[in-house]
């Protein structure tokens, strides 16, 4: 793979027939992630497709005339033309292969498949999820010389990397932007040493033969897994939400509510995660109205005090959304009052929801013992119903779920097993 600079763009990508390109830059975790993957995929296409990359710093101008925005940015170019869609962020493998699969004819794709060689990687415990639970018992097991490696479908960090402001955490006197926390932590996980998978697709778990499957082609075994794969928020299951999510729908304040500025914002929940992303979304949006479907607010009393004593917020109570649609560029959510029966539509720019999480599980709930909300049991030592499986954090059946209590999980999991392993 050959690294070029500006004045070579011409002769490299528009005069190079089939080329991709990755922008990075330094101090860049994505990129670190993406590094690996684009090696990899270089040595399987490279025959097909010519595969460079530009130090994005250095290459400003030229980044920002073609539309890049955040490192690292793959740009894909067939005959000196950029071919549509670009990907930033954390890239996965699968999505570079689907770019790159539709610059070839069926029969160089089929030729470069059979070229793929199954990989076996083994490690001392393997950590499925790197949020704070999991970095947490990946820091402890790393300090105790144990060959460790994190797994994530994602970037690490956990909801903490997409949470505004932290200001729970112990050891900081000032709340702490969820994006630093989390960085912070997977950093020093990563400095001791612990080996990093992340934004990979995760297609099997057997959690018996302590096997991962990532990306469909490489097998991680180890003698112990640890389970710290978090939650995800729950959806309404009401029509519209899922062809809008990402379209007028959200879940993450912090990722798009900075897109909503003055204008209004619905708010659908009334626990602690709505009521405070509520706050935060008022320093941008104009108008938010909150539906929650009791005659209370679920929410600590600190919170609820600045609930209601912020003029940009209001509350229905007692109403439950019963469909979203888009009309030119509003959302309108349709609500039913729960008192009435009464249904009537509320329009937006916007709508976000906070209504709960349900626990990530579904790569081998049949294998485990669950509580009746399909968390995993666990004994005081983190064990799981299977042998040599522990499982760390929000995943657990508990009661208090917070950035605290997953890393005291993670850590009394890497102790546990620090001293099984010694
Ligand atoms: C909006 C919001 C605000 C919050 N604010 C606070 C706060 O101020 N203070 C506080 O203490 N707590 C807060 N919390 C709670 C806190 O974020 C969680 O308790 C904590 O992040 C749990 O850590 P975890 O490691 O168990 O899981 P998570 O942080 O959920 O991390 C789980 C990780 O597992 C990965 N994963 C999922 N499925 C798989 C799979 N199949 N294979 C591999 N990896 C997978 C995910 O990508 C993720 O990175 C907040 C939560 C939310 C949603």
């Amino acid at each position: 793979m050959k690294e070029i600079i500006a004045a070579e763009f011409e002769n490299e990508v528009i005069a190079g027939g089939k080329v991709v390109l990755d922008f990075y830059s330094t101090e860049c975790p994505p990129c670190e992630a993406l590094a690996p993957k684009f090696e990899g995929l270089a040595g399987l296409y490279g025959h097909q497709i010519k595969f460079v990359k530009m130090f994005r710093q250095q290459n400003k101008q030229l980044a920002e005339q073609l539309g890049v925005k955040s490192s690292p940015t793959l740009l894909f170019f067939d005959k000196g033309v950029q071919l549509p869609g670009m990907l930033s962020g954390g890239i996965k493998r699968s999505d570079i292969i689907h770019h790159l699969d539709n610059m070839l004819s069926a029969d160089q794709v089929n030729e470069i498949k059979g070229k793929i060689k199954p990989v076996v990687t083994d490690f001392d415990v393997l950590i499925l999820g790197a949020g704070p639970g999991g970095l947490t018992a990946g820091l402890y097991l790393c300090q105790s010389k144990i060959n460790t490696v994190l797994i994530d479908i994602a970037l690490p960090g956990g909801h903490v990397s997409t949470t505004h402001e932290v200001s729970n955490y112990p050891g900081f006197i000032d709340p702490q932007p969820g994006y630093l926390l989390s960085h912070n932590m997977s950093e020093q996980t990563k400095l001791c040493g612990t080996s990093y998978k992340v934004a990979v697709d995760v297609t099997k778990v057997d959690l018996e033969k302590k096997e991962v499957v990532i990306d469909e082609f490489e097998t991680v075994r180890a003698k112990k897994i640890i389970i710290a794969t978090g939650t995800s928020p729950n959806l309404m299951g009401v029509p519209g939400e899922k062809e809008l999510k990402g379209r007028g729908i959200s879940y993450c304040a912090t990722c798009d509510a900075k897109y909503y500025g003055d204008k209004e914002v619905v708010v659908i929940g009334g626990g602690n995660s709505a009521v405070e992303e509520a706050d935060f979304i008022s320093k941008f949006a104009g108008k938010i109205t909150m539906v929650h479907q009791f005659d209370k607010l679920s929410a600590n009393k600190q919170a609820q005090e600045k609930l209601f004593a912020n003029p940009k917020i209001s509350v229905l109570f007692e109403t439950e959304p019963r469909g979203f649609k888009r009309v030119g560029d509003k959302m309108v959510t349709e609500i039913e009052d729960l008192k009435t029966g009464v249904r009537s539509e509320l329009v937006s720019d916007g709508v976000f929801v906070f209504i709960g999480m349900k626990p990530n599980i579904s790569l081998f709930k049949d294998k485990l013992e669950l509580d009746q909300w399909g968390y995993i049991k666990t004994n005081e030592d983190m064990r799981t119903s299977v042998p040599g499986v522990f499982a760390v954090g929000d995943v657990i059946s508990k009661k208090y779920r917070q950035i605290t209590t997953a890393v005291a999980d993670g850590t009394i999991a890497a102790i546990v097993i620090a001293k099984e392993l010694d």
